[in-house]
């Protein structure tokens, strides 16, 4: 009964083992996972992919990496997919300064709009944020934000900022790259998210677990990538960080999950 708040199942890096990861996952125990596309040419893919599969919940949106190659349409392609998808969420979004040269202006601007769409439309928002905390704090307390809440991915900000975040709506998960002893402090702000506002992902095929962790290692062109599989790494991290066994972990993060993700959302079964 686990549930990916966040992954990228459409990379073309999981092309020559999706099938089987696909297969493999719902006798694992996943009951549901978004899909996030990032640009204007994946978000066919992610749609194919949960015309597919019912158990996958699309979101489309336009990520800070790619804002640079935005055409002068993606605005009215992005609202013909969400029309055309009633259950599909926004994301993913955001805005980064960790990536050379960011065009932050640019960033904004996109994050903006997109983040509005989603208050319009009444569709939960996936958001990533590097170095850009302040900026978001900022940006959140100055838009119309969507009711059912939003998803801050990865939660990399400092633990002060989770109560601000909290009061307007965001939801924190957690990656299995959280497992590396070098990112020990970013897991023990997990101790300061609200149970209620706990979620689980991957972002498969990033963000994979250290070695020890990592019961499905999958390597493209040599190079380590993110099993989905490894979804139960988030959950045991989160387990241990909470310390609640992991069954009532299991409850509480599937009550978050369709709060955030479901709630009137059309959801075909
Ligand atoms: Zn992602």
């Amino acid at each position: 009964m686990l549930y990916d708040a966040h992954n990228h199942y459409q990379d073309t890096r999981l092309d020559s083992d999706r099938t089987i990861i696909l297969q493999s996952l719902p006798e694992l125990g996943v009951l549901e996972a978004v899909v996030n596309g990032s640009a204007e040419d994946d978000w066919e893919d992610v749609a194919r992919l949960a015309r597919d599969n019912a158990w996958l919940r699309p979101s489309f949106g336009l990520h800070p990496w790619y804002v640079k190659e935005r055409t002068s349409g993606w605005q009215e392609l992005l609202r013909t997919y969400l029309m055309a998808f009633p259950n599909a969420a926004v994301g993913e979004i955001g805005l980064d300064r960790w990536i050379t040269d960011p065009d932050i202006e640019a960033q904004t601007a996109c994050f903006r709009w997109q983040l509005m769409l989603a208050t319009e439309l009444d569709r939960p928002a996936t958001i990533h944020c590097l170095r850009a905390w302040g900026l978001l704090d900022e940006q959140l307390r100055n838009l119309p934000l969507p009711e059912r809440g939003f998803l801050l991915h990865s939660y990399g900000g400092p633990a002060e900022m989770i109560p601000g975040f909290v009061q307007m709506g965001a939801y924190f998960s957690l990656s299995p790259y959280f497992g590396h002893v070098r990112k020990a402090q970013q897991l023990a702000t997990f101790a300061a998210v609200p149970l209620d506002r706990l979620l689980a992902e991957t972002d498969a095929p990033d963000m994979w677990p250290p070695d020890e962790l990592n019961e499905h290692p999958l390597q493209h062109e040599g190079k380590p990538i993110n099993h989905p599989a490894n979804l139960q790494v988030s959950y045991d991290l989160l387990a241990q960080v909470r310390g609640i066994p992991r069954d009532d972990l299991i409850t509480q993060i599937g009550e978050n999950y369709r709060r955030l993700f479901q709630a009137s959302c059309v959801v075909k079964r």
